[in-house]
This record gives C-alpha cells, structure tokens and sequence, in this order.
C-alpha cells in the first residue's frame, strides 16, 4: 500500500489533488516550478460552470468546418505550421461531431462537474474565502436568432442533466443586466453557477490549507522521471531523488515527461487569451456573460472585467497570437460602455483537450505508482476538486463515487 505520494504541477489539480490525499492520511509533497496556481489555473475566466459541461465536438460545427479550418470565425483561430501534427486529433474530434456522442460525453462532464462544485463550495467555506465567490450564476448572450437556435443540443443536454437555467428575454436581460447596451435578443441565465474574483488567490488559498495542515510545497522544475524498480527516480534541477509514486498534474506539459516513458501525445492545445478593461464610470457587470454570437466572455473581477477569448488551436509551444482579443475588443464596446485596457500584454494560457474533452484522470496504463490528472481543457478550475477526490480513490483502493471509464487514461494514450 502506497505512503506518499509526490504530486507534481501545482495547478489547481494538483493543488486538489494534494490536499485530497493529505486528508486521507498520505504523506504529500507538491512540486512546481513556479508558485501555485501561477500558470493556466490563474488566467482563466474564474467560471464553476455547470453549464460548460458541453463537449466541444458539437454536432453544430459541422456546416461551419471550412470556415474554422480557414480561420474566418472568431471563436477558433487554427495555428498552420501545428496543421499536419494537429490532423489527427482533427480528424478523430471531427467523428466525435455526433448526436449520440455528445450527449454521452456531456453527461460524464456533469457528473464529474456537479461533485466537484460542492467539494469547491465546501473547501472556499474552510478557507474562509466567501468574498472572493460571486453566486448570480452566469449568463449567455444572443445577438441573434440564429446563434440562439444553433445552441439547442446543449440546452437538451442541460435539461437531461438537471442543470437549472431560464430563458430572457431582451427586457429581461436588461433588468438584470441594466448597464449592458440593448444589442441581445435572448439570454440564458445559468441560476447556480458561482463564479470567482479571482482565481489565483483561490489556488494559493488551497494550496495554504495543504502547507498549513504539514504539507510540503517545493519549487523546482522536473526534467525526468524514471521507473527504477519499485521506485521512481525524478530528475529536477536539483538532482535526482527515489520516490514511492507520483501523480503528474502538469496540464499542457505532461506529455514531456510521458513521452520519454512511451506514452503518445493525446493533446491539442487550446491556447487562451485574456485582457482586463475598466468598466466606464460607474458602470457595473454582476456576473460573467458569454457574448456568444462575438465569442469572448467577460467576468467582473478584483482587478477590472477579465475579458477571454475562444481557441487557438496549437500543438506545441510558440510565440502567442493573441489576435482574437484585438478582434473582440470593438466587440465588447458595442455590449458593454468599458474604459481603459488595463494589461500592457495579453495573458495567454494553455487548456490542454483531447477530442472527447474529458479529462485523462487514472491510473498509467503501463506503469505501476503512476497516476495521472490532466486535460481538463476549458474546465479545469471547476473540477480541480473531483480530480483529487478520483486519484485519492484511486490510490487508496477506494470506490469511485460514479462510473469514472470515460476518463480513464488509456483511451488516448
Ligand atoms: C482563457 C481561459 C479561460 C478559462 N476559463 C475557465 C473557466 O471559467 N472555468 C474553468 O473551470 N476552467 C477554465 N479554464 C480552464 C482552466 O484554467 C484549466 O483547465 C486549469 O487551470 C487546468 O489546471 P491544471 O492544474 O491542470 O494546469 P495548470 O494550471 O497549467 O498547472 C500545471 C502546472 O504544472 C507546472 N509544470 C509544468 N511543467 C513542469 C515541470 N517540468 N516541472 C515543474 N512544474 C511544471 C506549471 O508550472 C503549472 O503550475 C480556462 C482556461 C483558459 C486558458
């Protein structure tokens, strides 16, 4: 029976991961080469979503795929020198287009996404972070008709799952939204979804707990990792050290260590972009709102409305193109009366998605003492918690809460 466990990534994952096998009486180091929460768990648009448990293999793509491929939509901006090592996952999510599959998919998110926003509420109540969550839900919003229509298959697909939503009208939208301008038809409001001020403190919140109960946080950047007998060998830049197991959590990264061990590379990664606006004086947004005809969302946060963008589709790491944000900041104006651009850059972040975007969470199907938790793609924040509540019940031997086959790593690797 395994004792200790070394955790490495110290994203929300493994910040969760770490704090669930703490709990369960494991002895629990957490290893990053940057501080907790630092890289793709900071940027995000802070959403604990119950409705983005919509796969992105949309039935609805379909008519519109030559427009995608040739970059003319503002929700997908294809990265052309990654083309050809991207085709495969193309080709593969392009199958994954389908009614059937969809709903199957979508139904596996919700289960994952409605334990792990209770653990989420349970562990902001400990931490004592209730200023920093904003529970008005969160709202999408239709320039047109169309849009709206395009979107029936995820709102069948909340239904079946018991997600609760209500349909706005123009008016309605604008009695809970009053300092939006008048451009939306429609809008539906997702009651329950709880959003965050900000995401990073939350993480350092978490990761707290774990180093105030006797956890250990080390920053250091790992090279390698070995199997060496019944022991793994990991490679930092500090030297080399023999542990019992290991739990990578290293979101868009972990290829790098798998690849050496003989693992493919199941991902594409979904690059994001955020900028931060100052609402116009004395203007005010309640909640986060998904523009969905404009494809941006914008969250009021601590620091200002965090504006992000949909997917540039990458395989490998290169220099950021944040052109989505130039396109959707005249955009955002003709929604919402927003002052200074308050970043000099862009923020660009990583959500790493395989083509039925469910998370790989489990155990390494060719090695022993190595367990795994990631491509959470754009969902990761909000199933940080079950993440760490499913490895925990993996390495403890204990029963899963729920079927958990569809993430189970040996599906794509
Ligand atoms: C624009 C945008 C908006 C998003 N909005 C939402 C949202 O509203 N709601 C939601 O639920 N999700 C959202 N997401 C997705 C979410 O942010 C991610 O799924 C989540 O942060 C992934 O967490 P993680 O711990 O797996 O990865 P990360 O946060 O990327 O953590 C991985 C860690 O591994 C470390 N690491 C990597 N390689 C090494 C190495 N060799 N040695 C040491 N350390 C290493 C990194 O430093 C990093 O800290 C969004 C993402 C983006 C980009």
């Amino acid at each position: 029976m395994v004792r200790s466990v070394f955790v490495l990534g110290a994203g929300i994952v493994g910040i969760s991961c770490a704090l669930v096998l703490q709990r369960r009486g494991f002895k629990v180091t957490l290893l990053d080469r940057r501080g907790p929460g630092e890289e793709t768990s900071s940027g995000n648009a802070g959403i604990l979503s119950y409705s983005n448990i919509t796969p992105l293999a949309d039935p609805a793509l379909l008519p519109r795929l030559h427009r995608l491929i040739l970059n003319r939509d503002n929700d997908f901006l294809m990265h052309y020198p990654h083309f050809l090592s991207l085709l495969p996952w193309l080709l593969n999510f392009v199958g994954r287009c389908r009614r059937r599959l969809y709903l199957n998919d979508g139904g596996a998110m919700s289960q994952l996404t409605l334990a792990s926003i209770e653990l989420h509420k349970k562990w902001i109540n400990e931490a004592g972070l209730e200023t920093l969550l904003n529970s008005a839900g969160g709202l999408k919003l239709f320039r047109t008709q169309k849009a709206f229509l395009d979107q029936q298959l995820e709102r069948e697909l909340l239904e079946s799952s018991g997600v609760r939503f209500t349909h706005l009208d123009a008016d309605q939208i604008r009695e809970i939204e009053p300092d939006l301008k008048p451009i939306f038809k429609r809008g539906v409001l997702i009651d329950e979804s709880v959003s965050l001020r900000n995401p990073e403190k939350l993480c350092k919140a978490y990761a707290e707990m774990f180093r105030a109960a006797g956890g250990e946080i080390r920053r250091a950047g790992v090279r390698a990792i070995e199997p060496r007998g019944q022991e793994w060998a990991l490679f930092t830049e500090s030297g080399v050290e023999l542990v019992e197991s290991l739990v990578l959590c290293l979101g868009a990264w972990t290829p790098e260590l798998l690849g050496p061990l003989g693992y493919r590379n199941p991902l594409a990664i979904e690059r994001g972009y955020h900028t931060i606006l100052a609402p116009a004086d004395g203007k005010r947004l309640s909640r986060p709102i998904f523009d969905v005809d404009a494809s941006y969302v914008m969250a009021p946060m601590e620091m200002g409305l965090r504006v992000s963008t949909g997917t540039n589709l990458t395989r490998g790491e290169t220099a950021p193109t944040p052109t989505q944000v130039q396109r959707v900041l005249p955009r955002v104006r003709e929604a919402f009366p927003v002052g200074d651009i308050l970043l000099e850059q862009p923020w660009m972040g990583r959500r790493p998605t395989v083509p039925d975007t469910l998370p790989l969470i489990g155990a390494a199907p060719s090695h022993r003492n190595l367990w795994l938790a990631f491509a959470h793609s754009h969902m990761g924040l909000t199933l940080g918690p079950i993440s760490g509540e499913l490895i925990a019940n993996f390495i403890g031997g204990e029963k899963q809460p729920f079927a958990v086959a569809a993430c189970d790593p040996a599906r794509y690797l």
